[in-house]
């Protein structure tokens, strides 16, 4: 059973005019993987201790911890994993080693590039039930927003990896905010 939820919705200080940001935080969990998207930047991490707990979890059961991209509001709380793997941009780290990931992560886990706001970004596609989610990072910061990425890397290539995760997902779990229906 794949499983895949925010536990903590996004912000930018777009949305409310104050310097608060957050990263979406989302959990997937697909058998034996239990994976934290995008640990983000919190007022305080006791946040995602409670939001774990409520789904039956603690810190240690967390197998491994997927970045977005490197921005650092995505990433600032990824000391509290330290059992875990992390996959990021450059591969799965285990410590101090570092290995080639797979495309493929799992049977239901596969990992694309999507480049464009930045050159390191990539989008995690799981396929569930319900059909399949893509939780992209910033490819979108909320639902088909921002129409103009001031910070993009890359403008041409972020309209294309939006193209590419529109049409791989049924919903999308977006860097800033809840997730939504893909069409
Ligand atoms: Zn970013």
């Amino acid at each position: 059973m794949v499983e895949v939820k925010v536990l903590i919705e996004g912000y930018t200080s777009a949305d409310s005019g104050e310097e608060k940001i957050c990263a979406t935080i989302s959990l997937i969990k697909d058998g034996d993987n239990k994976i934290v998207v995008d640990p983000g930047v919190l007022e305080n991490q006791k946040m995602l201790v409670d939001k774990l707990k409520e789904g039956g979890l603690s810190i240690s059961d967390i197998t491994a911890v997927f970045l977005t991209h490197s921005h650092i509001d995505h990433y600032r709380n990824i000391g509290m994993f330290p059992e875990a793997k992390t996959l990021e941009y450059y591969g799965l780290w285990d410590r101090n080693t570092v290995r080639d990931y797979q495309e493929q992560f799992s049977e239901n886990i596969r990992i694309i590039k999507t480049p464009g706001h930045s050159y390191d970004a990539l989008t995690f596609l799981v396929k569930t039930a319900d059909g399949v989610v893509a939780v992209c990072g910033d490819v979108f910061w909320e639902k088909d927003l921002p129409e103009e990425d001031i910070y993009a890397s890359d403008k041409e290539k972020l309209k294309e990896s939006r193209k590419i995760v529109l049409e791989s997902a049924d919903w999308i779990i977006p860097g800033h905010a809840g997730i939504y229906k893909a069409k």
